[in-house]
């Protein structure tokens, strides 16, 4: 058994660029502010305002 797979809190980044700064928690998707906004353009979202 592996234990790589444990991830606590505090320890994530960026899955699409990789930075530390202004990660979403909020959401279960590991995204920057940056990335989700431009993911969430990607994917139809608009609301975000
Ligand atoms: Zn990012």
């Amino acid at each position: 058994m592996s234990k790589e797979k444990k991830q606590g809190k505090g320890h994530r980044q960026c899955k699409r660029c990789g930075t530390h700064r202004a990660l979403i928690r909020s959401y279960n998707i590991g995204l920057c502010r940056r990335c989700f906004r431009e993911v969430a353009e990607e994917l139809g979202f608009r609301k975000f305002s």
